[in-house]
């Protein structure tokens, strides 16, 4: 195994924010770290880079135990949500700046900035100072300047997070793209669900410290292992109603039945009838808040052209293997 963790714990107080965590990575591996605020994850990831102490267990890479060896030597590339440029350095100093406090030769140094300027599209905008660069730019350089002593990890904290939603998506299919290229084992923090399925080839779901379930976004999404995935990872009605589980043979022991508001078919002799509480209309989808059986539930409609208005009453069925 490339990268492995091992019981990995770490305490503040009495707080446990990261409790006994196992996971392992493959090498290439992009793998996103997702859960609410205060799930650890970022915790976690400091961890991994050596930039908080564990309490327990071990990160392994390649099968050696990084305990004692300090964030700078351990060879992982971290960018931040805050880019953290040097402000006083030109953008090509600040992907220098790495390779000369490992003693880089000049020539290579050289040759190295400008071989990671042109991977973000940075060539000439090499002169600039931070402040004279837009949020996307910047954290282009902090990718670059990450990337530029060839880390044998990628770790990314929130990296898109300050960014507005334009810029962000462009950089989402860039770093992904670059990841790829690349084959570097990246693993980025979120709390943007979109962000961990369109980008992570794994997805980790941590809540309070603890992982939940790790797949894929298909995986996680189509087969949720617990309650708090299936409610994180896209939108899901829980049904609590008699009425709405009549028929729905699945009510055994703890089973707690639930369906994504779009596996909702509403039809004109649906089995279900309710009442619109409030209706959101975003162009291919409206989206319906519906009363029904004594509780409220989410109806998501594809490309119906008729809108529906508060009050109205729809019918609707919960089809048995989407349940
Ligand atoms: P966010 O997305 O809000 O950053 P997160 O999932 O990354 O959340 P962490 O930052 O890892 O969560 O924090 C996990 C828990 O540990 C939180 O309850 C946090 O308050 C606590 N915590 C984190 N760092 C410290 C610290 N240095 N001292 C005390 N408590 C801390």
């Amino acid at each position: 195994m490339f990268l492995s963790l091992r019981g990995v714990t770490k305490r503040f107080g009495s707080l446990v924010a990261v409790d006994h965590v196992d996971l392992d990575l493959t090498e290439g591996e992009f793998v996103c770290f997702l859960g609410p605020s205060g799930c650890g994850k970022t915790t976690l990831l400091r961890l991994i880079a050596g930039l908080e102490t564990l309490d327990d267990g071990e990160v392994l890479l390649e099968g050696t135990d990084l305990a004692g060896l300090p964030a700078r030597k351990r060879n992982f590339g971290v960018v931040f949500q805050s880019y953290s440029l040097f402000p006083n350095m030109t953008v090509a100093k600040n992907i220098a700046y790495g390779l000369e406090c490992r003693k880089w030769p000049e020539a290579k140094i050289e040759a190295r900035v400008a071989e990671m300027l042109e991977l973000v599209h940075l060539s000439t905008d090499a002169g600039k100072y931070p402040h004279e660069l837009s949020g996307g730019m910047q954290q282009r350089v902090a990718l670059a300047r990450a990337l530029a002593p060839e880390p044998a990890v990628l770790l990314l904290d929130e990296p898109l997070s300050a960014l507005d939603a334009k810029v962000r998506e462009s950089l989402r299919g860039e770093i992904s793209e670059l990841q790829k290229r690349l084959g570097i084992t990246t693993i980025m923090v979120t709390h943007d669900q979109d962000e961990a399925m369109e980008m992570a080839d794994r997805i980790v779901a941590l809540n309070r410290g603890r992982i939940e379930q790790v797949g894929s976004a298909e995986e996680l999404y189509w087969d949720p292992a617990t309650r708090f995935v299936g409610e994180f990872i896209g939108r899901i009605n829980m049904l609590s109603s008699p009425d709405l589980c009549a028929g729905l043979d699945k009510t055994a022991g703890e089973t707690v039945l639930a369906i994504r508001p779009e596996h909702i078919v509403v039809a004109d002799r649906g089995a279900h009838s309710g009442t619109v509480r409030n209706v959101a209309f975003l162009g291919n989808i409206m989206r319906l808040g519906v009363e029904a059986g004594g509780q409220d539930l989410e109806i998501e409609v594809h490309g119906r052209r008729k809108r529906m208005r508060v009050g109205d009453t729809v019918t609707f069925d919960l089809p048995a293997d989407r349940v």
